[in-house]
């Protein structure tokens, strides 16, 4: 039998690591990298910058045989440090202990990592040729490098992990309307960078810790790097009043504003004003899509799919978890790539739908909730119901970050879960005002056992 080709544009996250599991399914795997190799040119000038890997992504790197080597350059974060304008800084643990934490990875360290893996399980890369066009009838696409030259490849079968912006994507929209629909968040970001603390610790905050600063309408957040680095995250209102990006166009304009809004943290980003001045502004949007594929030509997965705004951390894992799904889909379905796409699309679309939902939702909560006694109260009456009635109980962001139910089940089930919250606590912000064995009662009439996690 002839080794079945299938032709994938973009070696990012998502396309490195779904080229590596193809290969090891047996596919002939080509990839179509517009960048030049990372390993070779550095990544993004030298930055770091990185990425909160959960279970879902974890599963997948297992699944690859790499999870342990990306945890070897994984930092692990135990909770959300909040740190309010003024008083003490508080840990919000995300789990019950160190079976339910987080990693922070850095993306290019990550990125490289995967293009060896695929590498090594025969996947051919070809760096520094984006894709163009592609003509799906002709089953033909056309590659540009980054003197201009064009060249043609045939293509039979295309997978596009070209992101957010992909250009597989418009191709496909141009030949058959996808349904496309672009939701622009309204919020910016600009990343700023807390060096390595000089001394035995090398971090200058608390190391294994998702850091926020909650303001209400933005905040900052801040990752660590194994150096002893952090990441830091500035999300605020791209246009508009004060403050949004357009009232803070400079460095002066931002320190005069990060003097008041965030005093514990400017003091800790010595060269605030290279940042500020040299990091672009990106934007955030949410992505949907009624069609991911043409019959079996074309398919898009990962942010070319469903790109979603940052602040669930899942952008990458929903990625990740795709990959698996179709990796499987292609392997048990043989030559017939139709019924694949389609059944991915089937499976995963849903999901890609209540992970955009939350996503929304939660930047809500880290820049606002986190630090709202109703959320508080809502959050500790979880905790009790959780600990009294596991098998009935489960706040979203646990069954979202550290378990394998579907994104649409954490979706519904926290959605009816909030609602019987809200009847226990009645407008009340103190948890000791409900009793427990009643609510626990309530709880077991009105919502049926979680279903058993894998
Ligand atoms: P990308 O990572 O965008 O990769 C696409 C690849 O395709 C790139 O290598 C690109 O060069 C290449 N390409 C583009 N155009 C072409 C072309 N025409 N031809 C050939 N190649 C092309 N997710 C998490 O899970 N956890 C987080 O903590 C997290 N934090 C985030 C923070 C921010 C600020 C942002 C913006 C996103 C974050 N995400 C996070 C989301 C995550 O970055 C994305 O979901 C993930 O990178 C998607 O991977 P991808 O491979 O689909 O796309």
């Amino acid at each position: 039998m002839t080794q079945q080709t299938i032709t994938l544009i973009g070696g990012g996250l998502v396309g490195a690591l779904l080229a590596q599991l193809l290969a090891k399914r047996g596919f002939k795997v080509e990839v179509f990298e517009k960048r030049a190799d990372p390993r070779l040119a550095g990544f993004i000038g030298g930055r770091s910058i990185n990425l909160a890997l959960a279970e879902r992504g974890l599963q997948a790197l297992r699944t690859a045989g790499l999870a342990g080597d990306v945890l070897q350059r994984a930092v692990m974060m135990r909770g959300r440090m909040v740190h309010p304008v003024s008083g003490t800084s508080g840990l919000q643990r995300y789990g019950v202990d160190d079976s339910e934490v987080i990693w922070s990875v850095s993306r290019g360290g990550l990125n490289m990592l995967l293009l060896d893996a695929a590498e090594a399980a025969g996947v051919t890369f070809h760096f520094g040729q984006g894709l163009a066009t592609a003509d799906l009838d002709a089953r033909n696409i056309t590659l540009i490098d980054d003197n201009g030259t064009q060249r043609q490849h045939d293509a039979s079968v295309l997978i596009g992990a070209d992101g957010a912006g992909s250009a597989l994507r418009a191709a496909m929209n141009e030949y058959q309307p996808l349904g496309q629909r672009v939701e622009p968040l309204g919020h910016g970001y600009k990343e700023l960078e807390i060096p390595p603390a000089t001394g035995a610790d090398h971090f200058a905050i608390e190391p294994h810790a998702l850091h926020i600063w909650p303001r209400g309408g933005y905040m900052c957040i801040a990752l660590p790097n194994t150096e002893g680095s952090f990441t830091v995250t500035l999300f605020l209102p791209a246009h508009g009043p004060h403050p949004s990006f357009d009232t803070l166009p400079d460095a002066t304009a931002a320190s005069a504003f990060f003097r008041q809004d965030f005093p514990d943290l400017l003091p800790l980003i010595p060269d605030f004003a290279a940042d500020y001045d040299g990091h672009p502004v990106g934007s955030l949007s949410t992505l949907y899509l009624d069609r991911w594929h043409i019959d079996g030509r074309a398919l898009l997965i990962g942010d070319a799919a469903h790109a979603i705004v940052p602040f669930h951390g899942q952008g990458m894992n929903c990625g990740f978890e795709d990959t698996v799904v179709l990796a499987d889909l292609l392997a048990e379905s043989g030559s017939d790539t139709a019924d694949a796409f389609a059944e991915f699309q089937r499976i995963r679309k849903p999901n890609a739908d209540a992970i955009a939902a939350m996503a929304l939702e939660n930047y809500i909560e880290m820049r606002d909730s986190v630090a709202d006694p109703r959320y508080l109260a809502k959050r500790e009456l979880g905790a009790r119901l959780a600990e009294r009635a596991p098998q009935h109980f489960m706040a979203r962001y646990r069954m979202v970050t550290f378990t394998h139910l579907p994104y649409a089940y954490a979706f519904e089930r926290g959605r009816a879960q909030d609602v019987l919250l809200e009847q226990l606590l009645r407008g009340s912000t103190n948890v000791e005002e409900v009793p427990l064995d009643a609510a626990v009662a309530t709880l077991h009439a009105t919502l049926p056992p979680l279903p058993p996690l894998r």
